[in-house]
C-alpha cells in the first residue's frame, strides 16, 4: 500500500510516500525552521507535491497518546478529540501533530488517516515501572506516569535486530539506545518494552540536544521558584541539554569539533551525555536480568563512532565487547540497516542499527487503513491463571477462624475480583502444595483450580470444568492456618475460556457458549487452542484465561494475545473466522 507518512514536529516536517510492503520511498523531503502557526501553509505545499504520487492512506506520527491509546489508530473525530486532551502532555509536538492531521484531511478528504503514536509501544509496560513513587490517586487523577517514547524507533531497531541475529524478538533481551537530538533507552524484554527512560513527557532520561533530561525534583522547584515555571520550562526544553551544558550547540557534531579544539564545555556536554547513556544500560540490564544485545541508532547512535565508542567501553562484565574497527568502520544503509560492532567472543551483540520510523509508521497505517480492517484491534488479550482457589463462608471459616474476611492483596482484571493475601494449603494422595492464593470475593461454592502438572503432583485426577460446575469434580483436602477441611468436590482444571461484553461478542460474531479456537502466532512456539469457551457478561473484560501449563505450552506471558480464528457454534462448524487485523 501507498503511504503518505508525515511526521509534522515543533519546528519541522518530515514527509515521505513509500510503499509499505517494499519499503521503497517515492518521495522523501523535510521542511526545516516552521514558525508557530506556519504548519498549515507549509503542508499545504508539501501534500500538494504528495498527492501526485497518489497515496492510498496517510500515516501521521503523533507523540503523545496519554492513556487513550495502547495501539495505533484510525483518526475520527474521537480520536482527534483523544490527541487533542493530551497536548498539556505533550505542548511541543501534540499541536504539530493535530496541524498535520487537519492539514491533511482538508487537503486529501477521502483518504483513510491513522496515528502512530511514540507512546503505545510502551503500553504494556509493567505497573512498577510505568509508576512513579506518588500517592496513586494523584498520579491517576493529573495523569502523572511513565508513557514512553520513541516507539515507533525503538520497535524498528529491535525487529531489525532480531532479524539480524536470526532469532525471534521474543527471546531477546534488548537495549535500544535511541540517540538523536531527542534521545531515550528502552529495554525491551522478550519483545515487550518493560522499561524506558523518557516518562510522562520527553523530558525525563538522557541528556538531549536542548533538553536537561533527569534533574532532581527538588531541582525543579528551585528553579520554578526563582525563574516561575514558564521560563523554567523554557529552560528545560530548549536551552538545556548539550546545547546548555556546552554554550555551543545542540549538534553533537558541533560539539565532537570543538572537543577537539579542547573547548571544555563541549567535552564536559560529550561525557555527561555518554555517561548516562551507560548508566541506563547498566540499569536495564538488571532490570531484564541480563541483556542479549545493545543497539545504538538516531542520528547520534548511527553515526558518531566516538560517541559509541565511549558509551560502550568497559561494558565486559555485561558480555559487551567491541571491535574498535569494526566500530570506526560501521556504514549503514537501508539494504544494510545493521552492522555488528562486537567482538566474535562477546556474549552479548553491540549492534549499530538504522531506524526508520517512517516505514514502521507506514506499516501500521496499512495495516488500519485496510478496507476490510475492523475499527477497533480484534485481538485478544491473554491474562495466565497460577492455580488458586475460590472458598465459601463455611470453609472460610473453618481455615482462617470464625469471621475472617478476606483481604486484598492485589485487584485482578475481571472487575470486582481480587487476589487476597490469604493461602491455603492443598493436600493430595500423593503430595501437597502449598500457598494457593485465595480469590476474592468469596462464593456460594468451594472451586479449587490448578493445572495438569498441579493434579500429577497432588495425585489426584481433576476434571475439565467451566467456572461455577464443581458437581462430581474431584476432592481435595484445604490446610489452613486454623483449620483444615476435607472437600468431597471442587478441585478442577479450568476450561480455557475468554471473558468479554456484549459488544465484543457482536464484534467477533460468537455468542455466549460458543467454542472457538484461538491462534498464537509470531512467538517461539505457535500454537492453536481448540476448545476455548466463550463467556458473555456486561461486565466482563475481554480477556481469554489460560492456566500455566497451556501458557508453557505456547510459550506465553501476560500481555501476549491470540487471534480469534474459527467459531464452532452450536451443532457444527459455521466457518473459519479470520478476524485479526492484518492477518
Ligand atoms: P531527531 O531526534 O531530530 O530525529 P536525529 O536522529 O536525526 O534527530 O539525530 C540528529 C542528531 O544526530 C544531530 O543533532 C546530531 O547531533 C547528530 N549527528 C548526526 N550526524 C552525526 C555525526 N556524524 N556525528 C555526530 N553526531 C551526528
Amino acid at each position: 500500500m501507498r503511504i503518505l507518512v508525515i511526521n509534522s514536529g515543533s519546528s519541522s516536517i518530515k514527509y515521505q510516500v513509500v510503499e509499505s510492503e517494499s519499503g521503497e520511498v517515492l518521495l522523501k523531503g523535510a521542511t526545516e525552521r516552521i514558525a508557530a502557526g506556519g504548519h498549515a501553509e507549509a503542508l499545504a505545499g508539501i501534500l500538494e507535491e504528495a498527492a501526485a504520487h497518489t497515496p492510498q492512506a496517510v500515516g501521521h506520527r503523533v507523540v503523545h497518546g496519554g492513556r487513550s491509546f495502547t495501539d495505533s489508530a484510525r483518526i475520527d473525530a474521537s480520536v482527534e478529540a483523544a490527541i487533542e486532551s493530551c497536548v498539556p502532555l505533550a505542548p511541543l509536538h501534540n499541536p504539530a501533530n493535530l496541524a498535520g492531521i487537519r492539514a491533511a484531511r482538508e487537503v486529501l478528504p477521502d483518504l483513510p488517516q491513522v496515528a502512530v503514536f511514540d507512546t503505545a509501544f510502551h503500553a504494556r509496560m509493567p505497573n512498577r515501572a510505568r509508576s512513579y513513587a506518588l500517592p496513586q490517586d494523584l498520579a491517576e487523577e493529573y495523569g502523572i506516569v511513565r508513557y514512553g517514547f520513541h516507539g515507533s524507533s525503538h520497535s524498528c531497531v529491535a525487529q531489525r535486530a532480531a532479524t539480524h541475529l536470526r532469532r525471534p524478538l521474543t527471546e531477546l533481551r534488548l537495549i535500544s539506545c535511541h540517540l538523536g537530538n531527542g534521545a531515550s533507552v528502552c529495554a525491551i524484554e522478550y519483545g515487550t518494552s518493560v522499561e524506558t527512560s523518557m516518562g510522562m513527557t520527553p523530558l525525563e532520561g538522557l541528556a538531549m540536544g536542548t533538553r536537561s533530561g533527569d534533574l532532581d525534583p527538588g531541582a525543579v522547584l528551585t528553579l520554578c521558584s526563582e525563574l516561575g515555571i514558564k521560563e523554567t520550562d523554557t529552560l528545560l526544553n530548549r536551552k538545556s541539554g548539550i546545547a546548555g551544558v556546552s554554550g555551543i550547540s545542540n549538534d553533537m557534531r558541533d560539539l565532537e569539533a570543538k572537543a577537539a579544539e579542547g573547548h571544555e564545555g563541549a567535552r564536559l556536554a560529550i561525557k555527561i551525555f555518554a555517561h548516562r547513556v551507560r548508566k541506563y544500560i547498566g540499569a536495564y540490564a538488571a532490570v531484564m536480568g541480563g541483556v542479549d544485545a545493545v543497539i545504538l541508532t538516531g542520528g547520534i547512535g548511527q553515526n558518531s563512532a566516538s560517541m559509541r565508542q565511549r558509551i560502550l567501553q568497559r561494558l565486559e562484565f555485561l558480555g559487551l565487547q567491541f571491535e574498535i574497527f569494526a566500530n570506526n568502520d560501521a556504514k549503514l544503509s537501508e539494504a544494510n540497516p545493521v552492522v555488528d560492532i562486537s567482538a566474535s567472543h562477546a556474549r552479548a551483540r553491540s549492534l549499530v542499527v538504522a531506524t526508520n520510523e517512517e516505514l514502521t509508521i507506514a506499516r501500521e497505517t496499512a495495516r488500519l487503513a485496510k478496507a476490510d480492517a475492523p475499527a477497533t484491534d480484534l485481538s485478544i488479550p491473554i491474562a495466565i491463571s497460577a492455580r488458586h482457589l475460590h472458598l465459601d463462608r463455611e470453609t472460610m471459616d473453618i481455615l482462617f477462624g470464625k469471621g475472617a474476611e478476606l483481604e486484598v492483596h492485589k485487584k485482578i482484571s475481571q472487575p470486582g475480583q481480587f487476589a487476597s493475601k490469604q493461602k491455603v494449603n492443598l493436600i493430595g494422595p500423593r503430595s501437597r502444595i502449598d500457598g494457593v492464593r485465595v480469590l476474592g470475593p468469596l462464593r456460594s461454592k468451594n472451586q479449587v483450580e490448578v493445572s495438569r502438572t498441579d493434579e500429577y503432583k497432588l495425585g489426584v485426577d481433576a476434571p475439565i470444568r467451566g467456572s461455577g460446575k464443581v458437581e462430581g469434580s474431584a476432592p481435595i483436602v484445604l490446610e489452613g492456618p486454623k483449620g483444615t477441611v476435607e472437600l468431597s468436590e471442587g478441585l478442577i482444571c479450568a476450561r480455557r475460556h475468554i471473558h468479554m461484553t456484549p459488544a465484543d461478542a457482536e464484534a467477533f460474531g460468537v455468542k455466549q457458549g460458543d467454542e472457538v479456537e484461538v491462534a498464537i502466532t509470531g512467538g517461539p512456539r505457535d500454537l492453536t487452542f481448540g476448545d476455548v469457551l466463550v463467556r458473555v457478561k456486561s461486565s466482563y473484560l475481554l480477556e481469554m484465561h489460560i492456566d500455566t501449563d497451556e501458557a508453557n505450552a505456547a510459550e506465553l506471558s501476560n500481555g501476549a494475545e491470540g487471534d480469534l480464528i474459527y467459531s464452532s457454534a452450536g451443532e457444527g462448524v459455521q466457518g473459519c473466522l479470520r478476524k485479526h487485523a492484518g492477518s
